[in-house]
């Protein structure tokens, strides 16, 4: 069985900025670290493998530094990493993203299940997995919550719902978005970091991948228009006071005269 789980690098958004006046996002210095909805669907990926037999294939389509996330990734335990990195990716939207998982999906060819995160840390569109189940008409299958089994071609899962859980068969291969109480993230081990430097990631181009600029990055169908930081909080004021009666006294007072009141 292989397992393909879809991977994507986000930057660290403590050290994201906005350049309001160019009205866009600056990623230039914010590193890059594994989406963390994706943390979880790699656990579960690498645990099916232990459970089925098979391997875990970590598949990411992003810039070239995505490779350390991929890295990361084997260092867990994962088995193979493919990145699929061409000028002709950079600027696409949900969508685009997906055609491009899609066709190197159909490539990979012998996949038993697609597991992915919930949603991206930077986009949140959430739109990813199941846009690659239309494309390749395949079942998918949103907010699994546990994997129940894998058993004569069919995948039996819990599925969240508001109020409890659905129990959902589906035949396979499936894709399915995976919620954080799938699998708790193991740390990678010293020798698993090891033995990750070591292996080599597969890079897919679009010409590898049999596909060419149309509807994919600048050519997606959603473009970004204008990126603009939230109104600054005003700054909090303290009331002071000898007594909590004065300060009461004080915070009402303040009311009035701000005209709260
Ligand atoms: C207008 C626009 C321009 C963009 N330009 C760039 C750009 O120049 N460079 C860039 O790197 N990104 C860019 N992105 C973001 C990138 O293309 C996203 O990967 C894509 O939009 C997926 O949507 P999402 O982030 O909302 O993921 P969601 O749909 O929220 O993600 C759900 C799950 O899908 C999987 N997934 C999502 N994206 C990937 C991926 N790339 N590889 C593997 N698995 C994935 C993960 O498992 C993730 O948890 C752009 C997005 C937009 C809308």
């Amino acid at each position: 069985m292989n397992f393909v789980v879809l991977v994507k690098q986000t930057p660290d958004i403590s050290l994201v900025k906005i350049d309001d006046a160019a009205g866009k996002v600056l990623l230039a210095d914010a590193g890059g670290t594994i989406n963390p909805s994706d943390e979880y669907a790699v656990e579960e990926g690498i645990r099916l493998k232990e459970r089925f037999e098979g391997k875990t294939t970590i598949l990411t389509m992003g810039a070239e530094k995505s490779e350390s996330t991929i890295r990361a990734c084997l260092a867990l335990g994962a088995d193979e990493g493919i990145l699929l990195c061409d000028p002709l990716f950079e600027g696409s939207d949900s969508q685009a993203t997906a055609k491009i998982l899609a066709a190197a999906l159909k490539k990979i060819g012998d996949y038993t299940l697609v597991l992915s995160g919930k949603q991206s840390a930077d986009e949140e569109s959430s739109q990813t997995p199941a846009a690659v189940a239309a494309l390749l008409d395949l079942p998918g299958i949103g907010f699994v919550k546990k994997i129940e089994d894998i058993k004569d071609n069919t995948l039996v899962v819990h599925r969240t719902t508001e109020d409890g859980y659905d129990v959902l068969e589906a035949t396979l291969p499936a894709i399915i978005a995976c919620e954080k109480e799938i699998a708790d993230p193991r740390l990678p081990s010293l020798k698993g970091k090891m033995a990750a430097k070591k292996k080599t990631i597969t890079r897919w181009s679009a010409a590898d991948l049999g596909i060419d600029g149309a509807a994919i990055g600048g050519n997606s169908a959603t473009k970004r228009a204008k990126v603009s930081s939230p109104p600054q909080r005003k700054a909090g004021e303290f009331i002071e006071g000898e007594s909590p009666a004065e300060i009461a006294e004080n915070l009402y007072q303040k009311l009035k005269t701000d005209q709260v009141l």
